[in-house]
């Protein structure tokens, strides 16, 4: 192991509590991991990873470039986690790392820029939207076409390379969000929420937002989405940068809570609950109590859309809206849709029934599901980024993975990840957000991106 040092002092405690103390190595996260899937060395597995971490504490070993490398490998998926029988908490563990893996001498000084200039403009949707507009027109053109064709893209470096390949085409909603403040209920009233448009999804993926804003409405929800919104800080948090974390966070729950384009006498009214339909932010967001401490938390609940709108429980006029999708209604060839589980979803949050649930209420649909349910897609934030070669090897195995299902379309509740997928799908499937499927069997919305 890289980093010998002379003393053996234990000078280094990462934790308060001893987190990692459970772990048995008995190796049941690693068929999980998605690192160890790739890389397939200790050092890049959670069970590694849990041993270099003690054997810093212990004064064993330092933190050094070449220790740090095997923690940038790490998705922070989650999946450890979940597959862990003797509840070893390694996102504690990833978390307290990520913010030394910033500190100078840790990577490649060229890497370091690289993530600065992508945290100065992916948390900001004015500087991303000024971005994307210098490049709309190149943007699902055929010089684009015929740059990934003959592989010229790759003269400009793996990591612009990856950037290129997640751009969606842009439509125009990808430059400027046009719903008003206060969207009223269209069904029975039922209750006045917050939506958080995403900073990403709301320009790379923006019919995700008008239809979840749909069906909220069709089941007697006002909703408020304030227009100040930027970004919820997972991006940030996600990297280890606390500083930025906790700064864009206090922002965002301020302009939910006191929107500066309106007058102290003529607030946006108070709201039950903020949602979001993004799962990387809903993660970061539910953690808002520990990262902001709680007096600059939201004053309500945080809730994943698809955890609301099965604790609420869909409207009978909604239900009795919805028809079958795609050609068929004959119950013996159904809808196949094969739903993806995003990590920050399944292993973060606990969420997978719901979403399966939801889109078991439209008529004639039928999921199929992957054989790795959980396994990450390699996605993971800018991951796809940042570790280009270890990611696209994750896309090709996820991807696989979910044309063997048969279905004839994807689901996937996280904008990354949809991102992900879809560039090593290739446009050989669709994949578009559950809320999608549900707002068009309900008539609300036709998703130009499922036409
Ligand atoms: S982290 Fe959990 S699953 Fe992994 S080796 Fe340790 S005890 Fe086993
Ligand atoms: S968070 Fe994901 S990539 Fe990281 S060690 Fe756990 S399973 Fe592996």
């Amino acid at each position: 192991m890289d980093g010998k040092r002379e003393s053996s002092s234990a000078t280094n405690k990462y934790f308060d509590s001893d987190v990692l103390d459970p772990c048995i190595h008995c190796g049941f996260c690693l068929p999980t991991c998605a690192s160890y899937r790739v890389l397939g060395t200790e050092m890049d597995s959670p069970r590694g990873r849990i041993h270099t971490v003690k054997a810093i504490e212990n004064g064993e070993v330092q933190l050094d470039a070449t220790i740090a490398h095997h923690f940038d490998t790490c998705l922070g998926c989650f999946a450890c986690v979940s597959a862990c029988p003797s509840g070893v908490h390694y996102d504690e563990l990833i978390e307290s790392i990520r913010p030394k893996l910033n500190e100078v001498g840790m990577r490649d000084p060229c890497q370091n820029l690289f993530r600065k200039l992508l945290l100065q403009v992916l948390p900001y949707p004015k500087r991303l939207r000024t971005i994307l507009f210098a490049l709309r027109n190149y943007s699902g053109s055929s010089f684009q076409k015929m740059l990934r064709e003959f592989g010229l893209i790759k003269l400009f470096g793996k990591q612009l390379e990856a950037m290129e390949a997640l751009m969606p085409p842009l439509i125009e909603a990808s430059f400027a969000d046009s719903f008003p403040e206060i969207n009223p209920s269209k069904g029975p009233y039922r209750g006045r929420v917050g939506l958080v448009l995403g900073c990403v999804q709301r320009c790379f993926d923006p019919e995700v937002n008008q239809a979840t804003l749909a069906v909220l409405q069709a089941n007697g929800f006002e909703v408020v989405i304030p227009r100040q919104q930027g970004c919820c800080g997972a991006v940030a948090h996600h990297q280890g940068l606390m500083k930025e974390t906790i700064e864009l966070g206090k922002t965002l729950v301020e302009n939910f809570g006191k929107p500066d384009n309106q007058s102290e006498s003529d607030p946006l009214p108070a709201i039950d609950a903020v949602l979001i339909a993004a799962s990387g932010c809903g993660h970061t967001m539910k953690a808002y109590g520990k990262l902001l401490g709680v007096e600059n938390t939201f004053k309500v609940p945080v809730f994943d859309i698809h955890e609301f709108l099965t604790k609420k429980g869909l409207q009978k006029s909604f239900l009795e809206s919805l028809q079958p999708l795609g050609d068929s209604i004959d119950i013996s060839e159904p809808y196949e849709v094969a739903y993806h589980d995003p990590c920050h979803m399944i292993h973060g949050q606990k969420i997978s029934q719901q979403p399966r649930k939801l889109l078991e209420a439209i008529p004639n649909l039928l999921i199929r599901e992957v054989e790795e349910i959980g396994v990450c897609c390699g996605s993971a934030g800018i991951y796809n980024l940042v570790q280009p070669n270890e990611a696209n090897e994750l896309g090709k195995i996820k991807v696989k993975d979910l044309k063997k299902t048969g279905a004839s379309i994807i689901s996937s509740a996280n904008i990354g990840c949809t991102l992900q997928i879809r560039r090593h799908l290739n446009n050989s499937l669709k994949v578009v957000h559950p809320m999608q499927l549900l707002a068009k069997s309900a008539g609300l919305y036709n998703s130009p991106s499922m036409n």
